[in-house]
């Protein structure tokens, strides 16, 4: 798992070059959450039993589903006769491709860029990280989680808009927060048992910024 909140600020940092069409910059931020909301089909089949094999880093990292995404986001503006529905669709292919870049480049696992035609790449596999710089990267994902939150905050603070919002933000940030200080002696001190109850709590939190992101969207498109 890379650091979801890591993919969120470069997304922001990203839309900061794009001009002002509207939700394209809304799209950017979203696009770089989406792929790895695949961790909930990994959680579905731990749950079921099923194998977990072939599910992160594989369909929703490919180029084809960001061709998908576009081309969906692209009849809808013309169905709607609305722009903003193409701006946001070329946003999340931005969005998405930039997590699927950032991902070859970051911790230590390859990604199937071409899914369904295979061809994982890795520039890592020769390399084994250690084990305590991997349980660092699992509970870390809390920490980006709130810093992401934390400069989402700040922006809607300097554009003043989405206030009425912040008290909802600030529960969610420090939430975060608390998890990380939480899990992070559970990870080096706490032999096993406790990775599900982690893994429930990341998607929450995955999520639960995804649909903040979208909440406060005037702060996004504000940035
Ligand atoms: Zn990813």
């Amino acid at each position: 798992m890379p650091q979801a909140g890591i993919h969120g600020m470069v997304g922001m940092a990203a839309k900061k070059m794009m001009g002002r069409a509207e939700w394209l910059a809304l799209g950017v931020v979203l696009g770089s959450f989406i792929p790895d909301m695949d961790n909930l089909g990994v959680a579905v089949a731990t749950l079921t039993g099923a194998s977990t094999e072939g599910i992160h880093r594989t369909a929703t990292h490919s180029v084809f589903f960001i061709a998908a995404m576009m081309a969906v986001f692209y009849f809808i503006g013309v169905w709607k006769k609305d722009a903003r529905w193409k701006n946001l669709g070329l946003g999340l292919g931005l969005g998405i491709l930039l997590h699927s870049l950032l991902d070859l480049l970051i911790w230590f696992n390859g990604v199937e860029l071409f899914w369904p035609l295979g061809g994982e790449i890795n520039f890592w596999a020769n390399i084994t990280p250690p084990e305590w710089w991997m349980k660092l990267m699992d509970t870390a994902e809390f920490l980006f989680f709130g810093l992401y939150l934390w400069a989402l905050g700040s922006w809607a603070r300097k554009a003043g808009v989405d206030s009425e919002f912040m008290g909802k933000h600030r529960v969610w940030m420090w939430m975060e927060f608390a998890l990380f200080a939480i899990f992070t002696p559970i990870f080096f001190f706490v032999e096993k048992g406790y990775y599900s109850i982690y893994g429930a709590l990341y998607l929450v939190s995955l999520f639960a910024v995804f649909f903040v992101t979208i909440r406060m969207r005037k702060t996004v498109e504000s940035v």
